[in-house]
C-alpha cells in the first residue's frame, strides 16, 4: 500500500499525496478504495474551492479542496453544469 495517488480512471500517478487525480478529478474512498466520481464543485465564502466526490460503491459523499494543479476545465464544467440533471434527488430538500 502506497502513499502515492494513483488515479483508478485514467491510471495517472502524480507521485505525491493527494486524494483526488489532477486531471480527471477522479478520487478513491479509502475505506472501500471504490473510486469516487467529482459530481459537484462548492465556492464557499472564503474562496477556495472544493470538489464533492461520491463513491461509486457505497455512495459515500466526501468533499476536498481543489488543488492549484487541478484540470481547471472540469472545474469550470462542473460548477456551471445545470441543474437539471442532479445526482441526486432535489425533493429531499424540500421546496424553496
Ligand atoms: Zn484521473
Ligand atoms: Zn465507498
Amino acid at each position: 500500500m502506497s502513499d502515492c495517488f494513483t488515479c483508478p480512471l485514467c491510471g495517472l500517478s502524480p507521485g505525491d499525496r493527494r486524494n483526488h487525480c489532477p486531471e480527471c478529478l477522479t478520487g478513491v474512498h479509502p475505506g472501500d478504495g471504490a473510486r469516487m466520481t467529482p459530481i459537484a464543485v462548492a465556492v464557499p465564502r472564503d474562496g477556495e474551492w472544493v470538489i464533492v466526490h461520491r463513491c461509486e460503491r457505497c455512495g459515500w459523499l466526501a468533499s476536498s479542496p481543489a488543488r492549484a494543479d487541478d484540470n481547471v476545465l472540469i472545474l469550470m464544467r462542473m460548477a456551471v453544469r445545470p441543474l437539471a440533471s442532479p445526482p441526486f434527488p432535489f425533493e429531499m430538500f424540500g421546496r424553496m
